[in-house]
């Protein structure tokens, strides 16, 4: 325990904590050894920052026993970023201590590297690759990505086709309409949605009882997607467009009527309606997603939804930067922490 010595601070108190947690965890179906060995892995806590709402606080200096217990219920979250969101490419990271998934790989393979590794993300503990359908913008890095690191990729056959993904690649993997893939302690359901591409879905990933929806590239809102959206403590939004910018912007008439028709994108208003109606209680992040350049901006998007997001934050993920990871917790009430999270363990 070279910390407790580094720090001063006697181990004993903060002891007390291990059997409560072991309560709660076990509560969560999970097994009591995790907690110690949360308490092994200490010392890799000691330059952790956290964010609240009120100020941030170095917990690894100020409040050991506050670290300790935030060190365990991190297994008790998931954990999330957008690497990219846009027409200009899509890729969605999501994941526990353990393993991760990516949903879509719309950027290269180099800029996803460089763009987890700013934010701490571990490339290595990506076990999957989940595509949601063949256009480009969700699908670009997929081949490189997969054949440099050997993950498997998600794939349904209408949208390999349309990918061009050769059929004899071992690395592909299908997946059916409601059917769980379970990536280690992570689950992932695929469902599908409507969008102008050849068999499009969108996907909810479950782990430590946290849901986190990827619901991006949707012309409607329809059954399926009201009922995942229902279950999410976290979701990646699709606010495509502005109705008004997109009438009066410059794109052509037949564009402007693919862009808002049943297969195209969600407006602001479609996804505002879909969240004010179906979003949790518990719904602790709401991250506006896939914006248009020319048709949207960022900050009415963020301003339309802020006036009905009562508890929940929201977050406008970039068309051209990695956002925060962010720790989402199955009880929004334990989640102190609301803002951004960076950290060195993944
Ligand atoms: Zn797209
Ligand atoms: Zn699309």
């Amino acid at each position: 325990m070279e910390y407790v010595k580094g720090y001063g601070y006697s181990a004993l108190p903060d002891l007390f904590l291990v059997p409560v947690s072991s309560l709660f965890l076990f509560w969560r179906k999970y097994t009591l050894i995790q907690p110690f060995l949360a308490i092994i892995g200490l010392k890799n806590t000691c330059n952790r920052t956290r964010s609240c709402r009120f100020k941030t606080i170095n917990l690894s200096t100020q409040y050991p026993r506050i670290r300790v217990f935030f060190f365990i219920l991190q297994y008790m979250s998931l954990f999330t970023a957008s690497l990219n969101s846009g027409s200009n490419g899509n890729c969605y990271y999501v994941g526990n201590t353990e393993e991760a998934v990516l949903i879509d790989v719309g950027i290269s393979c180099r800029e996803l590297e460089k763009r987890m590794a700013r934010i701490g993300l571990n490339i290595q503990k990506v076990k999957a690759i989940f595509i949601s359908h063949e256009h480009t913008d969700h699908i670009s890095g997929v081949r490189v990505t997969s054949k440099k690191y050997k993950i498997p990729v998600y794939i349904n056959e209408g949208t390999r086709k349309g990918g061009r993904f050769e059929p004899e690649n071992p690395l592909l993997c299908s997946f059916a309409a409601h059917q769980p893939v379970n990536i280690g302690e992570l689950s992932i359901t695929p469902f599908p949605k409507r969008h102008d591409a050849a068999d499009p879905y969108s996907f909810v990933v479950e782990g430590n009882n946290t849901v986190i929806g990827v619901l991006t590239d949707i012309g409607s809102v329809c059954e399926h997607v009201r009922s995942y959206f229902k279950q999410c403590h976290a979701a990646f939004l699709e606010a495509n467009y502005d109705e008004d910018m997109l009438m009066n912007g410059p794109y052509p008439f037949y564009l402007k009527k693919r862009i808002s028709g049943d297969h195209g994108h969600l407006s602001n208003t479609q996804a505002l309606e879909l969240f004010r109606q179906h979003k949790a209680d518990y719904m602790s992040h709401v991250f506006l997603s896939h914006l248009s350049k020319e048709n949207n901006s960022p900050q009415v998007a963020q301003k339309l939804f802020e006036e009905h997001a009562g508890d929940t934050q929201v977050i406008v993920a970039s068309r051209h930067y990695e956002s925060d990871v962010y720790e989402i917790f199955p009880d929004a009430k334990v989640a102190i922490p609301k803002k951004a999270m960076q950290t060195s363990l993944f």
